[in-house]
């Protein structure tokens, strides 16, 4: 489909056309496994990857196809690939490019899982991370060394109110021949796209706004396409001959899509990581209305946000939208079309004005999720963080007086209605 569309006509129609074999309108959910070859040569083709198309649906699916081109074409990438989570997306990111004793330099402002997978799992297998405040860009550059392989962040922060000055870092990983992930789960390509700004691949959890209703996990690692894999010598999953397919060079043979079929023929085939069609169907649906969910999600976060900041029982909101937020100049240029809708609320009450904020409030459902079309609250300090020391939690942004909000696409006026009614008992 050509890029000539708009985002609203692309969210509807990219990635998907009438069944070929029934007509039928919307893509339907190719409950299969496996696909019958129409003979020998054409298996053999197929496996041989001189052919595109169907084998088996740990690699490919059409279903699960359509929605791998409909986020690239939301992306303005080259290609994508589909995974279980967006934790299994961050791993098939780094996969192509990593290797025992590689690094990457990371932001410190990340979504807490990311925090844990790569302080902890990725070690298991011999690769490490840096995490560097990206405001500081200098050190930014600094913790680059012979053994980084890409640059990672987020465009919109976790737990909010943080945006990224992606063209500054993209500036560092050029000068240094690295890729830039952006991890865009928080703004969307609708609010953000993390390519134009230099990105090299962009990674989802789908779980969160692009599905929209908090029905399915998924994942989607992005390709710019525009990388030069052979350049360094530092890629040779990409540039050098691969054993399991002949000698393939997957970027001399496949150019653009060299890292998108990579993560299909050798990441999806070895680890397994794969989207089924019953949620890529799930996330084809959420996608259709990304936009019209997105203008309210941001409409209403920035009247919650103005609201709760008047508000004397409260301290402090971080949200970008907010003019008094030292992120909010970036929102013009990084994520024009609003700072999403996720930030933190501090309340003069501390740990147990919280507690009983969480506990009164009617509306907000109090979950470890976010990108609901619900409204959703989490009191960190007693959840996700609890195990860790108040002073641990403070430097992760989970001090004990803060809340974290997820503001939905209800009536911002009943929103505030049961924040004010909940603050009130809270604070009693
Ligand atoms: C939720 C989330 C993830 C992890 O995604 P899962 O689908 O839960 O595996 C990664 N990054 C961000 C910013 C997230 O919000």
């Amino acid at each position: 489909m050509t890029k000539t569309y708009g985002f609203d006509t692309l969210q509807v129609h990219a990635g998907a056309e009438p069944d070929p074999a029934t007509g039928a309108r919307q893509v339907p959910i190719y409950q299969t496994t496996a696909y019958v070859f129409r003979d020998a040569d054409h298996a053999a083709a197929l496996f041989n990857l001189q052919e595109v198309g169907y084998i088996y649906s740990r690699l490919t699916n059409p279903t699960v196809g359509a929605l791998q081109n409909r986020i690239a074409a939301l992306e303005g990438g080259a290609g994508a690939v589909c995974c279980s989570s967006g934790h299994a997306a961050q791993i098939m990111a780094l996969f192509p490019l990593m290797a025992p004793g590689r690094n990457i330099v990371a932001s410190t402002r990340l979504y807490g899982g990311t925090v844990q997978q790569f302080s902890n799992t990725i070690r298991k297998f011999g690769w490490s991370a840096t995490f560097v405040d990206f405001d500081d860009l200098d050190a930014v550059a600094a913790a680059i060394d012979d053994n980084t392989r890409a640059i990672f962040c987020e465009s919109i922060a976790n737990p909010g109110g943080y945006i990224t000055d992606l063209d500054a870092v993209a500036k560092i990983a050029d000068a240094a021949g690295l890729p830039l992930i952006v991890d865009n789960t928080s703004a969307t390509p609708y609010l953000c796209r993390p390519i134009e700004h230099g990105a090299t691949l962009v990674v989802h959890s789908t779980t969160k706004y692009l599905t929209g209703n908090g029905t399915v996990t998924g994942g989607a690692v992005v390709d710019s396409g525009t990388f030069d894999w052979s350049a360094s010598g530092k890629f040779p999953s990409l540039s050098d001959p691969e054993p399991a397919y002949h000698g393939l060079k997957f970027h001399e043979a496949l150019g653009p899509m060299a890292f998108t079929f990579y993560g299909i023929a050798i990441g999806l085939r070895d680890l397994g990581m794969t989207m089924n069609p019953q949620g890529a169907h799930y996330t084809l649906m959420g996608i259709e209305t990304l936009s019209l969910r997105m203008d309210r999600h941001v409409a209403n976060a920035q009247k919650v946000a103005a609201w709760l900041e008047a508000d004397p029982r409260v301290e402090a909101v971080t949200y970008a939208g907010l003019p008094s937020s030292p992120y909010h100049e970036r929102v013009a240029r990084i994520c024009p079309k609003g700072a999403g809708a996720l930030f933190t609320v501090a309340l003069k009450g501390g740990y147990d004005a919280c507690v009983k904020l969480v506990n009164g409030l009617e509306l907000f459902s109090h979950v470890a999720n976010l990108g609901d079309t619900r409204s959703l609250i989490i009191h960190s300090a007693s959840t996700t963080h609890r195990q860790l020391s108040p002073e641990a939690r403070a430097k992760a942004g989970a001090a004990d007086n803060v809340v974290r909000l997820s503001i939905g696409i209800e009536n911002a006026d009943d929103l505030i209605a049961d924040l004010d009614q909940a603050l009130a008992k809270a604070t009693a």
